[in-house]
């Protein structure tokens, strides 16, 4: 027997989702599954970023930013397990709160 699960329960990789913090939705690329909105992330990736292997799936919060070669990179953490991961920032993020961020 399969354990069943309702279908949306998956987040695949290039399908979008809402937020679970805002409800804004989330388009999810590769590398960025947070929210442009309020930056927040979803607990997908295990070892890889884009791996999806986490069976964690907690809410990941932005804790702060760092800047690399002139990119801004999210630093988020997990409100689950408290596992910390590092995304590339997309264009398209509330810039504002990154700026915010970084006075952390
Ligand atoms: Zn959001
Ligand atoms: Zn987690």
């Amino acid at each position: 027997m399969k354990k069943s699960q309702p279908s949306n329960f998956l987040v695949h990789a290039t399908q979008p989702y809402l937020c679970e913090n805002c409800g804004q939705s989330v388009l999810g690329g590769r590398y960025n599954n947070h929210c442009l909105s309020c930056l927040w992330s979803k607990h997908l990736d295990e070892d890889t970023p884009g791996d999806r292997a986490s069976e964690c799936k907690g809410l990941m919060e932005p804790i702060g930013v760092v800047q690399k070669k002139g990119k801004w990179r999210i630093l988020h953490q997990c409100v689950n397990c408290h596992k910390q991961s590092v995304v590339d920032s997309a264009p398209d993020d509330n810039f504002d709160l990154i700026i915010e961020l970084s006075h952390n």
